[in-house]
């Protein structure tokens, strides 16, 4: 007889995790299938996230950033430090160190809810039913009358740059590096490119990031991507546009990359290759034609708003189905799906899902852009606030970019918030919450927010929306 639970979720990423903890605390009878393995081949949980995605990037972005500061950054501070070395294995140590102590958290999270660890590959092979395989010779069964599908995602390879080794890698093997490359390609300027192109640059490589498309970050407010543009270009990020790479060959251990371009062919040699060409679905394996299970066109796996499968009682959540592929987005997701199985009402608010990229400076937004409201017709006003003109953005020495905040032209609700500058990726939190809860920048305006702070920037935003920002020397004609 196959083993009972009540509901059974393939995946121990940041979707597939959190909905076990969630099932588990609603008092189901909970076990979790993953087949991620670390460096000893050992089993982790955590997914992409803890093991090769979200916070192995944000260790190497934070050392290298204390590195490139220590260079060139505290002097403006008057602190005068010299002979500052690069002890990159160490640097490495210390992410592999943050990275273990994050999934043994989760491995204790298990245990304290009694949610069953299933190590190996899950398949589904009914709406009830999943088989294990884990090497041995005969696939264990377990069935449950839930089944919640969050086996993530995996780097799209192109022909174009086939990996090989420790040259031409992906986002992980771009994690690794056991040398400083001195010339450095990327294929892909989207966020995982510019993350990954920041930290060896910092570190000292030449870096070149080689984009098809001829937009810059179209997804981000479009005054934030010219400006990151222009500001990623000047910290040495060469970043070309309307480039595809065509091809790529390794000739003594270098990369000899072509591209073409509107103004014809070229080539470039690099010494290490990134392809940071976008992430699909996991879907290969991972249940069998007899169960009917519906894909979309993309190869997502098919779910409405509630991330119900065509399939009675199985879920699916996180980079498997439609959506930012954002480990956000996955968390709250798996939440949602474990307290529907509870019978309880839930549901995810897919308008209001931050993005970060945690460049230098940070970009952050939530909501509508600029550009999505011009092209939806919705009319709205925006007001803008810069850092250059906030005390604790000055005091940090971190004066680059700004804060906009776009609200309807009728109702003032917030319909969007954009900011490039310090701690971005902590400031779009009170923005989204303010959004979440119906403000209107009026709302905003209105709060007595600490001095001196970032976030006076939000608040000063929200105030020019109106035209009353108080640190901005504009000039008015008397009425
Ligand atoms: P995953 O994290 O991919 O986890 C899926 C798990 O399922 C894996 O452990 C896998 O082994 C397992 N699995 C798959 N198939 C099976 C099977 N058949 N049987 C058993 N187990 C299976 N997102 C952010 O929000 N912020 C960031 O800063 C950020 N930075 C990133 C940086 C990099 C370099 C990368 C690559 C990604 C980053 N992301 C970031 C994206 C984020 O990692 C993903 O959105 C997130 O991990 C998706 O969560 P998930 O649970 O859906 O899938
Ligand atoms: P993202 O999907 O945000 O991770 O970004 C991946 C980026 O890689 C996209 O902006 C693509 O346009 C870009 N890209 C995909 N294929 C190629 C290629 N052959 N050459 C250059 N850029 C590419």
């Amino acid at each position: 007889m196959p083993e009972r639970f009540d509901v059974i979720i393939i995946g121990a990423g940041p979707a597939g995790y959190v909905a076990a903890i969630r099932c588990a605390q609603l008092g189901m009878k909970t076990a979790c299938v993953d087949k991620w393995l670390d460096g000893n081949q050992q089993p982790v949980l955590g997914g992409t996230c803890l093991n090769a995605g979200c916070i192995p990037s944000k260790a190497l972005l934070e050392s290298s950033e204390i590195y490139e500061q220590s260079l060139e950054g505290y002097a403006a501070h008057g602190v005068d430090i010299s002979g500052v070395k690069l002890d990159l294995s160490a640097m490495m140590a210390r992410k592999d160190k943050v990275v273990a102590e994050l999934t043994q958290g989760i491995a204790q999270l298990f245990r304290a809810n009694g949610i069953t660890f299933c190590r190996g590959h899950g398949k589904l092979i009914s709406s009830r039913q999943v088989s294990i395989e884990n090497g041995g010779s005969q696939a264990r069964i377990i069935e449950a009358s839930h089944i919640i599908l969050a086996p993530g995602s995996s780097p799209v390879e192109i022909p174009a740059a086939p990996l090989e080794g420790d040259i031409i890698v992906d986002s992980s093997g771009a994690l690794n590096f056991t040398k400083v490359p001195g010339r450095l390609g990327v294929i892909g300027a989207g966020i995982i490119g510019l993350e990954l192109g920041s930290v060896w640059r910092r570190l000292g490589s030449e870096v070149i990031l080689l984009e098809a498309q001829e937009a810059f970050l179209m997804m981000a407010d479009q005054q934030i991507s010219r400006d990151a543009l222009r500001e990623f270009g000047r910290q040495g990020l060469d970043i070309r546009l309307g480039a595809r790479v065509l091809s790529s060959q390794i000739k003594r251990g270098k990369v000899e990359v072509q591209y073409e371009d509107a103004s014809g062919s070229h080539q470039e040699k690099v010494d290490r290759l990134i392809v940071a060409v976008g992430r699909m679905p996991n879907t290969d394996k991972l249940f069998t034609a007899e169960t009917g299970l519906a894909l979309n066109e993309w190869g997502y796996i098919h779910v409405d708003d509630q991330c119900r499968t065509n399939l009675p009682g199985v879920y699916a959540i996180g980079d498997v189905v439609r959506g930012p592929m954002l480990a956000h987005k996955g968390s709250r997701e798996g939440v949602m799906v474990a307290e529907l199985i509870a019978g309880q009402a839930a549901s995810v608010n897919y308008d209001l899902i931050p993005s970060v990229i945690y460049t230098h400076p940070e970009i952050a937004w939530v909501g509508k852009t600029e550009q999505a409201l011009k092209a939806e017709d919705i009319p709205y006003r925006a007001g803008v606030f810069p850092f250059a003109a906030n005390g604790r953005a000055r005091a940090l020495g971190e004066t680059t970019g700004f804060i906009k905040v776009l609200s309807h032209a009728a109702t003032d609700r917030v319909l969007g918030a954009h900011i490039m500058g310090p701690q971005a990726s902590e400031l779009i939190a009170c923005a989204t919450v303010a959004m979440e809860f119906g403000a209107s920048s009026e709302d905003l305006a209105l709060t007595v927010f600490a001095h001196p702070t970032l976030s006076e920037s939000l608040h000063e935003a929200a105030l020019d929306v109106e035209g009353q920002a108080i640190h901005v020397a504009k000039i008015r004609t008397k009425k």
